[in-house]
């Protein structure tokens, strides 16, 4: 293959991935780049216009708590969900994902975004780093039969990047919510996007893992116990680090055993 085919051949992978730019190591704001790149002579515009845009992000979060606020069951909440436009990103995805597993469970996890997979089939958790989720699951006597699933936010973000703050604050209510209609015992963050998403910690989450939380929002009672584990495509890459999760999810099945 000609060097100029093999390029184009890449970029065709990309786009299809939903990524409009090679793959980098730290998550990039794309917006912030390209103000960053901008002639001083549009600074004027782009303020008005990132005014605009602030503007329209506080409209959305405001409206997905309306939204949230109104929904009394999980079927209500899933409807407002997929019939919310106020995410950027919806415009690229193929599908809501919503949750899987049992709605009545104890254990909820609460994970990062849907990846190429999970948009594609509407379902968390369903690729290589769901599998092995499902096996760390297993070991403690876990599925979705037992335990319910879902993310931060319900659309993949393109070429599988952290979601940013803003789309974190915008799904939030409907996060906060869906969690307040579960009521789960115990809530198993998977992955720092989950710990800053819920938490709102910046700590490492070698700091964090391995330890108990108490998760608390508007819609709640009373504060639910959390647990912090590593993502499993973060495993993927540190296979090192199985045993610090299998430490951590032995201590959680001890949690369990003993709140029966
Ligand atoms: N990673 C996540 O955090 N969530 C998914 O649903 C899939 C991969």
């Amino acid at each position: 293959m000609s060097s100029k085919k093999a390029l184009q051949t890449m970029a065709d992978l990309y786009k299809e991935m939903g990524s409009n730019q090679l793959y980098t190591e730290q998550p990039q704001d794309h917006r912030q780049t390209a103000m960053a790149h901008a002639p001083i002579a549009k600074a004027s515009k782009q303020a008005a216009f990132r005014q605009a845009n602030d503007h329209g992000k506080t409209v959305y979060e405001g409206e997905a708590r309306n939204l949230a606020d109104a929904c009394g069951s999980l079927e209500e909440l899933r409807k407002a969900v997929m019939a919310f436009d106020g995410c950027e990103i919806k415009k690229m995805a193929v599908n809501t994902v919503f949750a899987d597993g049992n709605p009545k469970a104890e254990v909820m996890l609460v994970g990062e975004a849907p990846g190429a997979n999970e948009d594609q089939q509407g379902i968390p958790f369903c690729g290589q780093s769901g599998k092995l989720l499902d096996n760390i699951l297993a070991s403690i006597g876990l599925s979705r039969q037992n335990a319910y699933i879902t993310n931060t936010i319900f659309w993949r973000p393109p070429g599988n990047r952290r979601p940013t703050p803003e789309e974190l604050r915008i799904c939030r209510p409907f996060v906060e919510k869906h969690i307040a209609l579960v009521g789960p015992k115990l809530i198993i963050l998977v992955g720092s996007t989950a710990v800053e998403a819920l938490l709102e910690n910046t700590m490492s989450m070698h700091e964090m893992r391995g330890q108990y939380y108490t998760y608390h929002n508007r819609y709640l009672k009373q504060p639910i116990q959390t647990a912090v584990i590593f993502h499993p495509s973060y495993l993927l890459r540190q296979q090192s680090k199985k045993k610090e999760m299998w430490l951590d999810v032995q201590k959680i099945k001890y949690e369990l055993l003993n709140n029966k």
